[in-house]
């Protein structure tokens, strides 16, 4: 009895209740997912994802972290629309950006990936994979990493999909190398994937580079956007941007050039910078900042 109502629960769950949609008018939604890490439950949807409604179909910003995952958002995106998806384009490498492009390339839409970030997703599929098949087991059945369909070579490509001009721009390599923005010229809004977080604080990966991170959070200021889409966290304008990632960068990347300049070392810059309470309101500051201070440290030290 016990395991058929678990059955049923884990038959029920759908996007609507792991994503809040947002309406940002003239067809353009945001789905903003949990801030927390991810889960099975959660089936690693804890990002945020964008929904763009045209008279041709809807277009996905990044396809969900598993087959499964992605025919959720796929559920949800029929359900604000009343449309299949017909365009998915890639954001970034990090898992839940892309790990459900194969199901939607199964369903017939096309998939859009700067080549910059399909490189990445190549060279990171296999771990990211065997993570989230761990994580998310039987949820994670029919998997498979699947590429872009189309994808541009330059640094900006400006598509029309359904009579809407979106623009995939690179600006410089951030969270992961190789991440985009999407930017919708026309309504004000920028998907801005990793490159924005809000609510939480950001992660600092190996594979991050604070200095260019910073670099591409200006490159977002200067398009004036409205609404800002952030990978994580809310929706919210270049104020609240600015405050949740533009200051933190700024103070993760001038703090540890101070002390690489000075040779100080790891230990002391970390020791320094390690406590910042002028951010500790954000979600996983206690988790995530000193190991940011670290490796952005590292990553200055050894002149990359
Ligand atoms: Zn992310």
């Amino acid at each position: 009895m016990r395991l058929l109502v678990l059955f049923v629960l884990a038959g029920s769950v759908s996007a609507a209740d792991l994503l809040k949609s947002q309406a940002l008018g003239s067809g353009v939604f945001a789905l903003i997912g949990e801030i927390g890490g991810r889960t099975y439950e959660n089936h690693a949807l804890n990002a945020n994802f964008g929904v763009i409604d045209t008279p041709d179909g809807a277009v996905l910003i990044d396809s969900g972290a598993s087959f499964e995952g992605a025919k959720l958002l796929d559920a949800e995106v029929r359900r604000l629309t009343g449309k299949a998806v017909k365009w998915v384009i890639n954001t970034g490498s990090q898992d839940h950006r892309w790990l459900g492009n194969g199901y939607f390339a199964s369903r017939g839409a096309e998939v859009i990936a700067l080549s910059r970030t399909v490189a990445t997703q190549k060279a990171n599929a296999i771990a990211e994979s065997d993570a989230l098949a761990a994580l998310l087991k039987e949820r994670f059945k029919g998997t498979q990493p699947a590429y872009a369909s189309r994808e541009p070579a330059d640094d900006r490509a400006v598509l029309e999909l359904g009579g809407r001009r979106l623009e995939i721009r690179y600006l410089a390599n951030a969270h992961f190398p190789g991440d985009v923005v999407v930017w919708l010229p026309a309504e004000g809004v920028v998907f801005a994937g990793d490159h924005v977080y809000v609510d939480r604080l950001l992660g600092v990966l190996p594979q991050s580079n604070v200095s260019t991170w910073l670099d591409a959070f200006k490159a977002i200021k200067a398009l004036s956007p409205v609404h800002v889409v952030p990978g994580h966290g809310s929706v919210t304008d270049l104020a609240g941007a600015q405050r949740d990632t533009g200051d933190y960068l700024a103070f993760v990347a001038s703090g540890v050039r101070r002390f690489a300049d000075d040779m100080a070392g790891v230990d002391q810059a970390v020791a320094a910078l390690g406590d910042a309470p002028q951010f500790a309101h954000l979600a996983n500051f206690a988790e995530l900042h000193r190991g940011n201070v670290s490796r952005a440290y590292l990553r200055l030290e050894a002149g990359e």
